[in-house]
């Protein structure tokens, strides 16, 4: 069927981002706040079978796309039964994970199909991995990395260059596609609540592309040809096994094109990164009530561009910003 869901400016929404959970095993620092986030109760965050429901119902209004995101969605209890149910559903699944727990799911993945697995890694470099994200677990990822591309799944690497953090392993990065089949997508650094984010630690998609394309000139930079409602503009250097990308929500937004909807562990959607406000589904389906009438709504009052902040002054004031959630309860 085609997608039901459409907002006050046309935008149909077929693809959902679903957190599983607001708990996570690393403490990155553009991510989490230094004095961590106050947590849900737990008996308002989703259970499985709560994910499971709300997944089926926005599947029967026309979403063909479901991601799993968090916190870290392998730490949620009962992940492996989200996973088998969801892939019985008309619809591509993938996940986002920090890579850490993923040996531990490679039988399920194969065994149900799901191909697309996105990891973070913002460091080639064990001592700035433990300092970005507070934690020992570099082998592990890069274990994890090496034990995906292995056994073919398509790995996509997300990457956040912040400035006088790690912007000098740009170039890194590129390289190491080289000999791995694997998309490297820097994303631009966003501000969220409380993640010290200020334009000039942002490292923007023309910066990259000026820095590759004196490292490696122009002629040899392929850009490749963008997916529909993708976010990335991709590109590959003539011979290298994989690619790169950036996802330039700060310089360059993609606002006309989305298609996404956003489920916050704690069962509200989000129809924006941006949006300071929610649709609380999860009262609504425990109350028995059919919460696609709440979907329609929640989505259609959706703004034009990020979250109604549609100057760059405006996205970079911090005031605004910090009306809105921390990253690590949205779900990237
Ligand atoms: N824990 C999982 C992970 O790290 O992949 C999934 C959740 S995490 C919130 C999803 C993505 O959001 C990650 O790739 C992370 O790098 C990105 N992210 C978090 N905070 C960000 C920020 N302030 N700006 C840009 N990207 C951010
Ligand atoms: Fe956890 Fe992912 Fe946020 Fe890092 S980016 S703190 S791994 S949720």
């Amino acid at each position: 069927m085609t997608p039901t869901i459409t907002d006050q400016f046309g935008r149909k929404h077929d693809y959902l981002r679903i957190s599983l959970t607001e708990r996570c095993n690393l403490r990155c620092v553009y991510c989490m706040p230094e004095n961590g986030i106050e947590l849900s109760e737990k008996e308002n965050l989703m259970t499985h079978e709560e994910v499971i429901s709300i997944a089926k119902t926005f599947v029967e209004m026309g979403v063909r796309k479901i991601r799993l995101t968090g916190g870290e969605p392998l730490i949620k209890k009962n992940v492996e039964k989200i996973i088998i149910e969801l892939t019985k559903l008309p619809i591509n699944l993938g996940i986002t994970t920090n890579g850490i727990l993923l040996d531990n799911y490679l039988e399920l993945f194969k065994k149900s199909g799901v191909k697309d697995i996105n990891i973070s890694l913002d460091t080639l470099k064990r001592e700035k991995f433990n300092s970005i994200t507070r934690r020992d677990y570099f082998d592990r990822v890069m274990n994890n990395i090496n034990l995906y591309e292995a056994n073919g799944f398509n790995i996509k690497i997300n990457n956040v260059l912040i400035k006088g953090m790690n912007e000098d392993e740009m170039l890194d990065f590129i390289e190491f596609t080289k000999n791995k089949n694997v998309a490297i997508r820097f994303i631009e650094f966003m501000p969220f609540n409380g993640n010290k984010w200020n334009t000039e630690k942002v490292v923007t998609l023309n910066e990259i592309l000026a820095a590759a394309e004196e490292r490696y000139s122009s002629e040899n930079i392929i850009k490749l040809k963008s997916k529909k409602n993708g976010t990335a503009k991709n590109f590959q250097i003539k011979g290298y096994k994989g690619s790169f990308g950036v996802i330039s929500t700060v310089s360059n937004p993609f606002c006309d094109s989305c298609n996404r909807i956003r489920l916050t562990a704690n069962g509200r959607i989000k129809n924006c990164l941006f949006s300071s406000t929610e649709t609380n589904l999860l009262a609504p389906l425990r109350e028995g009530k059919n919460i696609a009438p709440y979907i329609l709504e929640g989505v259609f009052h959706k703004f034009k561009t990020r979250g109604g902040m549609t100057s760059d002054k405006d996205f970079s004031d911090i005031e605004k910003n910090s009306n809105n959630r921390t990253m690590i309860t949205i779900g990237g």
